[in-house]
């Protein structure tokens, strides 16, 4: 696979980036060695670009991986929800000591929504910017699943980076349709920032024309990788199939088919509310005390997921 700078910044990513809460607890809950082998399996095929975060908690699986990958061959891109120095270096610390390497390619805040929540959390970035002049970051940027957390990362040229969410249908962006996305990262790119978007099938809603929506991402030009979330050898195979020649392979179909990713609640649910709060899509309500998901909204981001302490919803 042809690999590309992620905007003005060294690093040479690969289209497909590995997205990697799909194999957590939290999701299909592999072994940490089962994890770590699609992780190898995905490198072998050319996904040399991983993408996690401090929420995760999935870095073992990525060291384990890092037995066999070599760390310089492969691109590692880490978020947290830190807002000031002290979390920012907590976040950093951990996520350098639980993959066993010295140094983080991509560092980013997590869900930003504007410039008004990137001002809250500056000083955080400014931590993350003193870190990247030390070597321990490469560079720095945000996620974001709204049109103004981009046009607020635009504003700031120290944000090099953007991982904002992008499909055909603009399923997950919480304050504007798919062009008015295009529109703000064309911007983004104008400006030379790195982009690598996530969501490219909506959270599963797309997956009856994925190749239209594969189609729609290779021509947004300003793209530099998609970062999808992989839970098996079939979805490898079958998302570079996608990206290479546009084709959803007809021998995958069968093998994949009836894997359509759901959210499920089980009845144990205490009704704490927990997961209502954390969900930016407003998926989520409590019926007879019981969370319920409206899977018309719901793009099985999976962050319910964390907040639930026993383990009570998940996607799977
Ligand atoms: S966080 Fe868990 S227990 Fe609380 S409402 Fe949601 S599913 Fe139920
Ligand atoms: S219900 Fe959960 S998985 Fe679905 S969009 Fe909300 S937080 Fe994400």
């Amino acid at each position: 696979m042809k690999k590309r700078f992620l905007g003005n910044t060294d690093i040479e990513v690969s289209p497909l980036c590995f997205g990697s809460l799909t194999m957590t607890p939290f999701q299909s809950n592999l072994t940490v060695e089962e994890g770590a082998e699609l992780l190898c399996y995905g490198y072998d095929k050319g996904i040399k670009f991983v993408d996690t975060a401090q929420l995760y908690e999935n870095y073992q699986y990525i060291r384990k991986a890092l037995d066999y990958i070599p760390r310089q061959d492969y691109i590692i891109s880490s978020k947290t929800y830190a807002w000031n120095e002290e979390l920012a270096e907590k976040a950093l610390k951990e996520a350098m000591e639980s993959l066993g390497t010295d140094y983080i390619d991509i560092f980013l805040l997590h869900e930003q929504e504007s410039e008004h929540t990137i001002k809250g959390h500056y000083e955080a970035l400014e931590y993350l910017i003193k870190a990247k002049e030390k070597g321990y970051i490469r560079a720095v940027g945000l996620s974001t699943h709204r049109v103004s957390g981009v046009l607020g990362a635009n504003k700031y040229k120290e944000i090099e980076v953007l991982h904002p969410i992008l499909n055909k249908k603009g399923l997950g962006i919480a304050d504007g349709t798919a062009e008015d996305m295009v529109e703000a990262l064309r911007q983004s790119k104008a400006l030379s920032k790195g982009i690598y978007s996530m969501k490219p099938l909506g959270g599963g809603h797309l997956i009856a024309e994925i190749e239209e929506a594969f189609q729609f991402l290779k021509k947004c030009e300003f793209i530099d990788s998609i970062a999808v979330g992989l839970q098996s050898k079939e979805e490898i195979d079958c998302n570079l199939s996608l990206l290479e020649n546009g084709i959803y392979p007809e021998e995958l179909k069968s093998t994949l088919s009836h894997k359509k990713r759901k959210l499920i609640i089980e009845d144990y649910c205490i009704g704490c509310r927990n997961c209502v709060k954390r969900c930016g899509q407003k998926a989520l309500s409590l019926v007879d005390n019981k969370a319920v998901v409206d899977s018309s909204r719901c793009v099985l981001c999976g962050y319910c997921a964390t907040v639930c302490e026993d383990f009570y919803i998940k996607v799977i």
